[in-house]
């Protein structure tokens, strides 16, 4: 299959691509390196994968280079991640998320308008669900995200919608629980687990913000990415949540990875809970498993065993 990747650059996306090269697949990642690194795509350059660096906020040169490519399938997953950066500049934020989505539709459309390329969009869960009591969430709770990111990401999902009703185009929306896994920046303002195991590797303290008991949906990055596979295979629609329907607190991770490290880990600080950041996060996962026959495989222990091992080297 002819795919696109966007972001295919970053954490995930450079796991994804690794994935469809795998399979045969040819792979085009569009990416303006703003985040994603080249290095993380070393392997899949050697094998073919070609990399157009670009921002998805250009419209033409996204365009063209969709026009040039004809994907059957394009997964979109560049954007503005940073939760902080959201609440501190919504507008840069929209503009990434929102204007940057629909730019990735408007150019599947104009590429082939007789036979679209299929759009496989990441979201996010707990940041458009917000603080809800429904636990684990289906995707059938309202909406109430608490910062900008959430926000964009509810935004763009809609925009999937209005392409579908339009012109018949096929997408779907996948909603992500708390992806860790290697390649995850341990120096970024994200990513719990990867700052946590960067600082334990360098004899520093993990820094929690609240009291450690706020807890998250955690999933491992290759589990997403088979669910990001099965998604551009499928034709199913909508929203679909991508989690384990588990909640772990961030006390527990930081627990894990001290037993990994062994004798002598550096004992946690705390400091202040930071605006944006809700409660608790776990994910209902029926509706994967129903339309994309999927389910996490990868128990949190030992995710965080292979995520702590493989950044022993960064
Ligand atoms: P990441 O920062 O590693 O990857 C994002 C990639 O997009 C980077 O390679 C970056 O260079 C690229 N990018 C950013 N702005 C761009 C632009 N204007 N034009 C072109 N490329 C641009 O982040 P990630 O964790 O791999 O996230 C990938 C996707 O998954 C994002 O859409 C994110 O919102 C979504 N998501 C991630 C998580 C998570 O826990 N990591 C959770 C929910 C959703």
């Amino acid at each position: 299959m002819r795919t696109l990747v966007t972001g295919g650059a970053g954490f995930i996306g450079s796991h994804l691509v690794d994935a469809l090269l795998a399979r045969g697949d040819s792979v085009t990642v569009v990416d303006d390196l703003s985040s994603g690194r080249k290095s993380n795509l070393e392997g899949a350059l050697q094998a073919g994968a070609v990399l157009e660096r670009l921002d998805i906020r250009d419209a033409d040169a996204l365009g063209s280079v969709v026009a040039a490519v004809e994907p059957e399938a394009i997964f979109h997953l560049a954007a503005q991640v940073d939760v902080r950066l959201s609440l501190s500049d919504p507008a840069l934020d929209a503009r990434l998320n929102i204007e940057g989505t629909v730019n990735v539709l408007e150019a599947a459309r104009a590429a082939n308008p007789a036979r679209p390329a299929r759009v496989v969009f990441s979201s996010t869960g707990g940041a458009i669900y917000g603080d809800t009591d429904v636990l684990p969430t289906p995707e059938t709770v309202a909406p109430l995200p608490m910062a900008a990111y959430g926000q964009s990401k509810y935004c763009a999902e809609r925009y999937l919608g209005l392409f579908d009703r339009l012109y018949g185009m096929s997408t779907i929306a996948l909603r992500f629980g708390n992806v860790y896994g290697p390649r995850q920046d341990p120096h970024g303002e994200a990513g719990v687990v990867a700052i946590f195991c960067g600082r334990l590797r360098a004899g520093g303290r993990p820094k929690i913000f609240g009291d450690g008991r706020q807890t998250r949906d955690y999933i491992y990055v290759a589990d997403l990415v088979q669910a990001l596979l099965r998604a551009g295979d499928s034709d199913a629609g909508g929203v679909v949540n991508i989690g384990t329907e588990e909640e772990t607190s961030v006390l527990a991770i930081v627990d894990r990875l001290a037993e990994l490290h062994g004798p002598g880990a550096p004992e946690p600080e705390f400091a202040p809970a930071r605006l944006g950041e809700i409660e608790r996060s776990c994910l209902a996962a029926g509706r994967a498993g129903e339309v994309l026959g999927w389910r996490s495989q990868t128990a949190i222990a030992e995710g965080l065993r292979l995520t702590y091992e493989a950044l022993a080297g960064t």
